[in-house]
């Protein structure tokens, strides 16, 4: 099963819990892997905490501290050389095991969309199987 979902981002940096699309999705899959993977060059999933709001600000700001910006050559094309090499660090897609309906993630743990470069529409395919 594939599905497509799209999540509209509000900020240039922004980090969006989709753990509820994704439980969603997966409610009647008895046992299997969820793959939740974004299309995009500077868009990322990753998979953290989302209790302590201040745990998506740390992850940001560290990523901005790390990485820039204004200082890449790809920066003559569209200004946005630092979005790409941090979303090539956190990496397009996450895998996640299913059992009876459930997303298997720990207690701290849940799935976000990273917006490196919003604020814009994002495309999600989220294949089981
Ligand atoms: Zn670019």
């Amino acid at each position: 099963m594939q599905k497509e979902i799209t999540i509209k981002t509000n900020k240039k940096y922004e980090i969006v819990d989709i753990t509820n699309e994704i439980e969603d999705i997966v409610k009647d899959v008895k046992e299997g892997n969820v793959t939740i993977y974004v299309p995009h060059a500077t868009a990322a999933i990753i998979i953290n905490e989302n209790y302590d709001p201040n745990v998506r600000s740390d992850i940001l700001n560290a990523l901005s501290k790390l990485i820039p910006e204004g200082i890449w050559e790809h920066d003559k094309i569209d200004n946005n050389g630092a979005a790409h090499i941090k979303a090539a660090i956190l990496g397009p897609s996450e895998t996640v095991p299913i059992k009876n309906g459930k997303l298997l993630l720990g207690t701290w743990q849940s799935i976000a969309l990273v917006e490196l470069d919003g604020p814009r529409s994002r495309k999600i395919i989220v294949s089981v199987r």
